[in-house]
C-alpha cells in the first residue's frame, strides 16, 4: 500500500552540502515539498572544497546552472586532471588526466598495446596519448567540440576549480529563488518522537522549533543529527589513511592560470595547489604523528606561488565513514556522512551522488527499511571503492626518505585493493566493479605514474603486428599534438568566456 507523501524537509547546515542539497531538491521536487534550511553564520562552513571531478557538470546541468555565469560568480578555473609530484619516488611527476587514453585499435584496450610497445622500447610516455594531459602540460584549455566526434578535440573531459564559499552563496541565491526557506540560527538540540525514534524537530538558540518529517544532516564533521542525536557510529579508516590534519592558506596567483590541480608529496603528507581567478588555494594535508603543526605550516608557506593572503587555518579530521548514511528519518550528506581526504577531489562528488541516491530512493511517510538499506549499501560501496583508490596513492610509493612514506608502503591494505593490485601486476588489467567511481583509465594512470611493476600484458595484444601497432600509436600521438596546438591558452579561454570582475 502506498504511504502518504512526506511534506516537510529540513536541511541542517548551509555549507556546500546543504546548499547543493537545497538546489537539487528544489529543482527536482518541483515545488511540491516544503524545504527549509537552517544554518548558523556564527559557526560558518569548512569552505575548502575547491577542486572537483567531471561529474559536477551533470549536477550543474540538472539544477540549470550556466557554466560561464557559474565560473564568473565563483572565480572558477578549469581542471583537466591532477598533477602528482614526488609520489612514486622523489622527483617523479605524472598526471591523472580526465578522459580517455589513446583510441581503441582492435580487440584489447589501447593501454595494452602501449604496454606491449613499451616492453619493446617503442612507446612514448603514456601521457602523450591523452589530450587532457598534453593540454594541461601546455596550459591550454577548451571544452569539447561536439561537432568533431572523431577528433580528440571532441573528447575533452574537464571539471572545475572554484571558491567553495562563493559556490555555496551562488546555490543559496538559486535555491531561495526556487522556494527554499533559509533560517538563520544556531541549533541547540534535536528532539525525537516515540515510538520509532525519528527526529521530529530541531530547536534553535532563540527558542524557535523547526519541525519536519525528513531531515538532511549537512552539519559538517560534527554530524549534529546523524551522530550527536542518533549515535549512528563512525567507521575509522585512519589505519589506511593516516593523515589527520590540514592547514589551508590562500596566496597570490602565479603568472599563468594552470588548468589542473597539483598535489606535491612532502615528507609527512602532501600539498595541494588549486589556481582560481583571484588567488591560488593551497593546503598541506599531513599526519600529526610524523610532523608538528608548526613544521607543517613552515613547509606549506615555503612552497607557495606568491605571497600568503592569510594565516594558515588548521582543520582536523578523521578519515572514515558513518556506519549508516541514512538512519531512521535522517540522511547525512557531505562531511556529516564521512570524509575521504581530498587527494582526488572526491568529497563534492560524494555530496552529489548521495543527493542522487536520495532522489532515487526518496521516501514517503513509511520510510521503507528496504529502500533505506539499499541506499546505505550503495553509499558504502561508493565510499569503499574511492577509499581503495586513495590508499593506492599512498601505498604504491618507493620513497625511502621518510618514515611516513615507508610506513605507507608497508601497511596492510584492504583485500579489495589487494585484488586490484594483483590483477594489474599480472597482466595490466583493471576491472571496474559495478558503478565504482574511478574508471580503468584513472587506475592505470596512477599504477603507471607510481611505477607499478607488471608481469605481462594481455596476450591478445599480440594478434596485431608490431608495425601496425607502432604506426597506429604514432598517428594517435601526432593527432593529439596537433589538436593541442590549436587550443587557446587557459587564460585566454577564461578571458574570452567567463572572466570574473576584479576584486
Ligand atoms: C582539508 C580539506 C580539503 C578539502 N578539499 C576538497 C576538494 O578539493 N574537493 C572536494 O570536493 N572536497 C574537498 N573537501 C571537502 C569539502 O570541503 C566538503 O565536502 C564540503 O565543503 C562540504 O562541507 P559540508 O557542507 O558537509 O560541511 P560544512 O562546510 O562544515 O558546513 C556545515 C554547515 O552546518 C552548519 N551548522 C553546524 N552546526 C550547526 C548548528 N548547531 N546550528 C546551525 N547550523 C549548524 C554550519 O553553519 C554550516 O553551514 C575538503 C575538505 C577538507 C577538510
Amino acid at each position: 500500500m502506498q504511504n502518504e507523501p512526506i511534506k516537510d524537509i529540513v536541511i541542517v547546515g548551509g555549507g556546500t552540502a546543504g546548499w547543493m542539497t537545497a538546489a537539487a531538491l528544489s529543482t527536482v521536487l518541483n515545488g511540491r515539498y516544503n524545504i527549509r534550511l537552517v544554518e548558523s553564520d556564527e559557526i560558518g562552513i569548512v569552505g575548502v572544497g575547491e577542486a572537483t571531478i567531471p561529474m559536477i557538470q551533470r549536477f550543474n546541468r540538472v539544477v540549470g546552472i550556466d557554466e560561464n555565469e557559474f565560473m564568473r560568480e565563483t572565480m572558477g578555473s578549469f581542471k583537466l586532471g591532477v598533477e602528482f609530484v614526488n609520489w612514486g619516488k622523489l622527483g617523479d611527476r605524472y598526471m591523472h588526466g580526465f578522459g580517455r587514453l589513446g583510441q581503441d585499435l582492435a580487440t584489447v584496450p589501447f593501454d595494452q598495446y602501449w604496454q606491449k610497445m613499451r616492453r619493446l622500447g617503442k612507446a612514448a610516455p603514456l601521457e602523450e596519448y591523452s589530450i587532457t594531459r598534453m593540454a594541461a602540460k601546455a596550459n591550454r584549455f577548451m571544452p569539447a567540440r561536439r561537432d568533431l566526434p572523431n577528433s580528440p578535440l571532441g573528447d575533452i573531459t574537464y571539471a572545475y576549480h572554484f571558491d567553495a564559499s562563493l559556490y555555496a552563496k551562488y546555490l543559496r541565491k538559486l535555491s531561495v529563488a526556487r522556494g527554499v526557506t533559509r533560517i538563520e540560527g544556531k541549533i541547540t538540540r534535536a528532539t525525537r518522537r516515540e515510538p520509532d525514534g525519528h527526529v521530529d524537530a530541531v530547536e534553535l538558540e532563540d527558542g524557535t522549533r523547526v519541525e519536519g518529517e525528513l531531515f538532511i544532516d549537512c552539519s559538517g564533521f560534527r554530524g549534529l543529527l546523524i551522530e550527536q542525536t542518533l549515535e549512528t557510529g563512525y567507521e575509522d579508516w585512519h589505519h589506511w589513511l593516516p593523515a589527520d590534519r590540514a592547514l589551508a592558506v590562500p596566496c597570490e596567483s602565479a603568472a599563468a592560470l594552470t588548468p589542473y590541480t597539483r598535489a606535491t608529496a612532502h615528507k609527512s603528507g602532501w600539498q595541494w595547489r588549486i589556481p582560481l581567478q583571484h588567488r591560488t588555494g593551497n593546503g598541506h594535508v599531513y599526519c600529526s604523528r610524523f610532523i608538528s603543526d608548526d613544521e607543517a605550516a613552515a613547509t606549506l608557506l615555503a612552497n607557495l606561488d606568491g605571497k600568503a593572503l592569510a594565516d594558515p587555518r588548521l582543520i582536523k579530521f578523521r578519515t572514515g565513514m558513518r556506519k549508516l548514511a541514512w538512519n531512521r528519518n535522517v540522511v547525512a550528506v557531505g562531511l556529516a556522512s564521512g570524509f575521504l581526504e581530498p587527494i582526488e577531489s572526491t568529497s563534492i562528488h560524494l555530496i552529489q551522488s548521495t543527493i542522487q541516491r536520495l532522489v532515487d530512493f526518496f521516501p514517503d511517510r513509511g520510510f521503507s527499511p528496504v529502500d533505506r538499506d539499499e541506499f546505505n549499501r550503495q553509499t558504502r560501496f561508493e565510499y569503499e571503492r574511492i577509499r581503495d583508490f586513495i590508499i593506492l596513492h599512498y601505498h604504491l610509493n618507493q620513497r625511502t626518505d621518510s618514515e611516513y612514506w615507508k610506513e605507507c608502503a608497508h601497511m596492510a591494505i584492504p583485500d579489495t585493493l589487494r585484488r586490484k593490485m594483483d590483477m594489474y601486476r599480472s597482466h595490466g588489467r583493471v576491472v571496474r566493479v559495478d558503478n565504482e567511481l574511478f574508471s580503468e583509465v584513472g587506475w592505470i594512470q596512477v599504477f603507471e605514474g607510481q611505477n607499478m611493476p607488471i608481469d605481462g600484458y594481455h596476450p591478445l595484444a599480440d594478434t596485431q603486428s608490431e608495425s601496425d601497432i607502432a604506426e597506429y600509436m604514432e598517428s594517435v600521438r601526432e593527432v593529439i599534438g596537433k589538436c593541442v596546438g590549436v587550443m587557446p591558452s587557459h587564460d585566454d579561454y577564461i578571458a574570452r568566456t567567463c572572466a570574473a570582475k576584479k576584486m
